[in-house]
């Protein structure tokens, strides 16, 4: 049995570096303490807790200890999250609304049934994708479906939103976070988020993430918990797991677990 300090780790990740480098702002005052504090007297069982079942998003949120409640004005209505991110999350948001940069969960957790529902209204053609193609129609290969889909979504089971670790922050263009006030937000997340135990999971497409999701301007992880899972999945998740839901029998085409799962930026790793 494997156990997580989590407390060191945090250590570690607020006074990392961006992934090109350039140093990072940070503000020790504003250090996620409550989630300091539990965390050191609780170390989480690692094997028990973080069970296939977790990982893959079987469980319900309302109901799991580790979960809490994230409520307007913190998030734009009632979703759900782990506790010691919510602490982190709460303590980011804070320090930035001193800085004049309002911060708004716009997802949070989601589990298997919600993303199987997500997932199959886009296979099906019920929702709308790509500028308003029904994919069915569009795409009859269902390999090539699948990975139209894959641009944005992720299939049921693999979504990083299933472990409550993962947020979408103000947003869900790219487009928002280019100018204005969305480009002072996202800067301000930049320059700040890593000191608080937050990565931007889904960076630009280049050499070093060559595969995955495109870019997510939006999407953000709790590293002390998420680098755990992360590396959970790796080790025992494969793509014959991947079931359950319309289009499942490409997962191993795709490469659902390597390309996907994996295909992040590695300062998230
Ligand atoms: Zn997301």
């Amino acid at each position: 049995m494997k156990f997580l300090p989590l407390f060191s780790l945090l250590l570690l990740f607020a006074c990392g570096e961006k992934s090109n480098g350039e140093s990072v702002q940070h503000k020790p005052a504003a250090l996620p303490v409550a989630a300091v504090e539990e965390t050191t007297v609780t170390e989480i069982e690692v094997d028990t807790v973080f069970t296939i079942d977790y990982i893959t998003g079987k469980f319900e949120p309302a109901e799991h200890p580790d979960f809490t409640e994230i409520n307007p004005p913190l998030s734009d209505r009632k979703r759900y999250l782990r506790k010691d991110v919510l602490a982190a999350f709460t303590a980011m948001r804070d320090a930035a609304a001193k800085d004049g940069v309002t911060l708004k969960v716009k997802s949070a957790t989601r589990n298997f049934a919600n993303q199987k529902r997500i997932w199959e209204n886009k296979w099906t053609g019920e929702t709308k994708i790509e500028g308003g193609k029904n994919a069915a129609e569009t795409w009859k290969d269902p390999k090539e479906r699948a990975l139209t889909i894959l641009k944005w979504s992720s299939m049921p089971g693999t979504s990083r939103h299933h472990w409550g670790t993962d947020i979408d922050i103000n947003a869900f263009e790219n487009d928002y976070f280019a100018a204005g006030r969305g480009l002072k937000e996202y800067n301000w997340l930049t320059e700040n988020a890593a000191g608080f135990g937050f990565c931007q999971v889904y960076t630009e497409k280049n050499a070093d993430r060559p595969t995955g999701y495109n870019e997510e301007k939006w999407h953000w992880t709790y590293l002390p918990v998420a680098k755990q899972l992360t590396q959970i999945a790796e080790e025992k998740m494969t793509d014959d797991m991947i079931s359950g839901f319309k289009g499942a029998e490409v997962a191993g085409e795709v490469g659902m677990v390597e390309n996907f799962i994996l295909g992040i930026n590695r300062a998230c790793l």
